[in-house]
């Protein structure tokens, strides 16, 4: 059998026009299952085709719209042809686009402008479409550039794909990001601001060797409202004001500026400090519950182990307590009884003097730990809190929810098993698109953009 695909074009005057697109042919006799129905290279050429069509078609209604002068109704001359590209996600077309003349009546002209100008370069002033724009980020922050350009190639008649490119056109949109004004917020004296939580936590991804640094820190994170959450990722090092980012993110969420914002993070001191210079100080800095618990953990761990050591003769009472109630200390907010029981422990297994090494390791072990966490806790004094009733209450407790982050938008495509180093730039950028990919942001926001 033949098939031909041919595509009509109704105009907004009324006129019709068809297309011819191309032909297929499947002759019976060659019917094998590599011949059945369409094929990828068919499809290709034929949506290939149909986006030239329709571009010429749009083209030329633009141009033809537009040589009307809007106020006395005549006919704008044309000044002359300029070739024009147009890129797009099935392909990339050249067309000579003409040039206006101002119309003679000069009402039109009241901007300023050289006299002749092109229509299309008001609808249309980049060389890429932003769906193009849009693939091209998404994939790219999914997988390294010459991935993303293979992907691309293999399913889409687009013009070859070139890593850079892609590189660049995901810098693009990095920085449209970035540089949105924060949104709006509606003044209501009424309606307060949600309970905002922010989840922080951080990464390392290998920095570029004339960086003359190792590693760089891709900061993590996801902002929880009761009914929305965000995640975002940025490199510190990259922008003159991270923290304004943070605060866009805080602000589409309904902050309203004023009402303290709950972070949760681990004992990193940069972290909480970027959002604390975010939102001028009004945070509310909690220590994630899960690493002080892995400390608590470590010091059962080696209580257990002194006491079970055969030849200890002490008093196992004097460790087993302290030790027990510890947790309940920390969980409920008794932080100077916790601390207290913390020193016993220290001093005590201090006091084990013995001629028997395994137990003399044994309780320099229990030791260590209980230093350990003790340190922990004073460099984290203010950060402590009723972690008991914040459960009960249904509060985190616990900034495990960045670390799905972390996951995410770190390791997956900047992790260090990839073998990629990366510009601070760079870095900040994919972060930052990578965070809108996840959350679906990429196209919404495109479209208010457009809107
Ligand atoms: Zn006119």
């Amino acid at each position: 059998m033949d098939v031909q695909i041919s595509m009509e074009t109704t105009f907004d005057d009324g006129t019709r026009r068809t297309h011819r697109l191309g032909d297929l042919s499947r002759p019976y006799r060659l019917t094998n299952s590599e011949a059945l129905g369409l094929l990828l290279s068919d499809a290709k050429a034929i949506i290939s085709q149909i986006q030239r069509a329709i571009l010429t078609d749009q083209l030329e209604e633009v141009v033809a719209v537009n040589r009307t002068c809007s106020a006395c109704g005549s006919t704008k001359s044309i000044h002359d042809y300029r070739t024009r590209v147009f890129d797009t996600a099935f392909g990339r077309f050249r067309h000579q686009v003409p040039r206006l003349k101002q119309c003679k009546c000069g009402v039109a002209a009241g901007y300023k402008c050289r006299g002749e100008q092109s229509p299309v370069a008001k609808i249309f002033p980049d060389r890429a479409t932003p769906e193009l724009c849009r693939l091209q980020t998404e994939l790219g922050s999914r997988h390294s550039f010459r991935e993303a350009a293979r992907i691309m190639e293999t399913f889409l008649p687009c013009a070859k794909q070139i890593n850079t490119t892609v590189r660049n056109r995901l810098g693009r949109v990095a920085q449209s990001f970035i540089d949105r004004e924060p949104a709006q917020i509606s003044v209501d004296e009424d309606a307060q601001s949600p309970p905002l939580t922010v989840f922080l936590d951080g990464a390392h991804i290998r920095c570029r060797p004339e960086y003359q640094k190792r590693h760089l820190d891709v900061v993590v994170g996801k902002v929880e409202s009761p009914n929305m959450c965000r995640r975002f990722g940025l490199v510190a090092q990259a922008g003159p004001s991270p923290s304004g980012q943070l605060r866009q993110d805080l602000l589409a969420l309904g902050w309203d500026g004023q009402r303290p914002v709950t972070v949760i993070s681990d004992g990193e001191p940069a972290l909480p400090n970027l959002i604390r210079a975010a939102v001028d100080g009004r945070v509310r800095h909690i220590l994630d519950w899960w690493h002080i618990s892995m400390r608590v953990q470590h010091i059962e761990n080696a209580v257990k182990g002194l006491l079970q050591t055969e030849s200890f003769t002490g008093f196992p009472e004097l460790f087993k307590r302290p030790a027990e109630t510890l947790r309940w200390c920390l969980w409920h907010g008794k932080i100077m009884t916790a601390g207290t029981r913390l020193k016993l422990l220290m001093i005590d297994s201090g006091r084990v003097t013995t001629e028997d090494a395994a137990v003399r390791a044994a309780a320099a072990r229990v030791e260590a730990r209980c230093r350990e966490l003790y340190t922990y806790l004073g460099n984290n004094w203010d950060a402590l809190t009723n972690y008991g009733w914040r459960h009960r209450n249904g509060f985190s407790i616990s900034s495990s929810r960045a670390e799905g982050c972390v996951d995410d938008i770190g390791n997956a495509r900047m992790g260090k098993s990839r073998r990629m180093r990366w510009s601070p730039r760079g870095a900040h950028n994919v972060a930052v698109t990578r965070a809108a990919v996840l959350d679906g942001r990429l196209s919404v926001s495109h479209q208010e953009m457009a809107a």
